[in-house]
């Protein structure tokens, strides 16, 4: 499933133990397994061989350079959101003609940057926004291909901040209204309407309402492929992974848990979906971010202090929310290990960071072994939605991030030297 584990009581990243990483590269640091980055892109490759598809890694998940070329590697197109995110691809040496470019507030240049260079396709999200592109289009002379993102109207059963298929969303355009634009746009000549795409929501743990959006949109999608002449239909990421598996297991390694075992697998995934999208006989998109890129990361932190107040026993790390946003923006649960395995009592503890905010925590009252100033833990499943999501807030420099490759490693992100936190800023003459 991925490669931390631990070897002779110390927890390792493939061959590499980070204990070695942390001594020579300091903390908060983010470790990055890049054969498991790459067995989990293989996995969902090997599921989908029944199908005509093409994997776009959702970029904004983690865009370090160094993932993104490993993905180049694999033959990964990419899902982007923006103009940096398509510079990142074309920097890590990956194929724009294989990216899909979504977001709901494409600029006008960022539109003329993704047609000079050449993308897949455009993921359309109102209709406003098709107007623009095929203005855009006909200023360059060119034809824009796009794909309108339909809004399925299905609950995703996951986190309020991470459902994006309701109508309650700002995402995409809804059911109804799809096959009218389609009509108008099919009138505008410098669009080629190459496909449809949907996007319902991260983290989804079960397979039911991929199937039911599937299942909802599939007739449209035929409707207007025979219309147009679609050449894909995406069905977007969301696959979700293991988070909380001591829940379900009591055990700290959680990859040996029943939750892991239960997970949502992309055989799962592909033997429910095949069947309804092979006889569509179109291209499938799939845009997994978190399943590729979730469990391939951790992020390795010093305990600076134990404190005891009242009935708490509160350990202060020195990786923060401004590391590691996921807990305080979606109450997300990490598993916490230590680098060196400890047996013995554990003691409900809230593992904390420095800032200045009472959300600054990363678990609260979780039964850990006993740690003491100058130990390491690793708050594990940091791979995606981690780094990409870090800032300078507190004026805390942006971490380090490490990639393991076997017995190999090597710094892909250097921490942030601390002037160029204020990088940028002026004061005024007049002061
Ligand atoms: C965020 C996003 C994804 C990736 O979501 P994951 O849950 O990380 O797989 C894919 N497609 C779109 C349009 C997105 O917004």
């Amino acid at each position: 499933m991925h490669s931390f584990r631990y070897v002779r009581g110390k927890l390792h990243c493939e061959g590499v133990s980070i204990e070695s990483l942390v001594e020579q590269h300091g903390t908060p640091l983010y470790v990055y397994s890049q054969e498991t980055f790459a067995g989990h892109y293989r996995k969902l490759d090997e599921a989908l061989k029944p199908l005509d598809h093409l994997i776009c890694f959702a970029v904004k998940a983690n865009s370090n350079l160094a993932v993104l070329r490993t993905l180049a590697n694999e033959g990964s197109g990419f899902d982007t959101v923006s103009e940096g995110e398509l510079r990142r691809v074309a920097a890590a040496g990956g194929d724009l003609k294989r990216c899909v470019f979504a977001g709901v507030g494409k600029t006008e240049d960022e539109i003329a940057f993704a047609l000079k260079r050449g993308i897949y396709a455009f993921n359309v999200e109102s209709e406003p926004e098709l107007l623009r592109i095929n203005r855009v289009a006909a200023k360059l002379k060119r034809i824009a291909p796009v794909a309108m993102r339909v809004n399925p109207n299905i609950d995703a059963h996951t986190h309020a901040k991470i459902t994006t298929g309701t109508y309650e969303n700002k995402f995409g355009v809804a059911f109804e209204e799809i096959e009218g634009i389609y009509g108008r746009a099919s009138r505008l000549k410098n669009l080629h309407l190459r496909g449809l795409q949907m996007h319902i929501g991260s983290q989804l743990t079960e397979v039911k309402p991929f199937e039911a959006a599937v299942r909802k949109v599939a007739p449209l999608v035929d409707l207007l492929s025979k219309r147009h002449g679609f050449e894909f239909f995406s069905i977007g990421g969301g696959l979700g992974i293991v988070y909380d598996p001591a829940l379900a297991s009591g055990t700290a390694e959680w990859w040996n848990s029943p939750a892991a075992r239960k997970l949502l697998t992309p055989e799962k995934y592909a033997r429910t979906l095949i069947p309804l999208l092979q006889p569509l006989g179109l291209k499938i998109l799939i845009e997994p971010g978190r399943f590729i890129a979730g469990n391939s990361g951790i992020l390795a932190t010093r305990v600076e202090y134990v404190k005891q107040t009242g009935r708490k026993n509160f350990v202060i790390v020195d990786a923060a929310m401004n590391d590691l946003i996921r807990p305080a923006m979606y109450d997300s649960y990490h598993e916490v290990v230590p680098l060196r395995k400890r047996t013995g009592k554990r003691i409900a503890s809230d593992v904390v960071g420095p800032i200045c905010e009472s959300g600054d925590s990363f678990c609260k009252n979780r039964p850990l072994p006993k740690v003491a100033e100058g130990d390491y833990l690793a708050l594990l499943s940091a791979g995606a939605y981690g780094s990409v999501m870090g800032s300078t807030y507190n004026s805390r420099p942006l971490a380090a991030e490490v990639l393991v490759n076997g017995s190999q490693s090597q710094l892909v992100r250097q921490r942030q030297p601390i002037q160029k936190v204020w990088d940028g800023e002026k004061i005024p003459s007049w002061l």
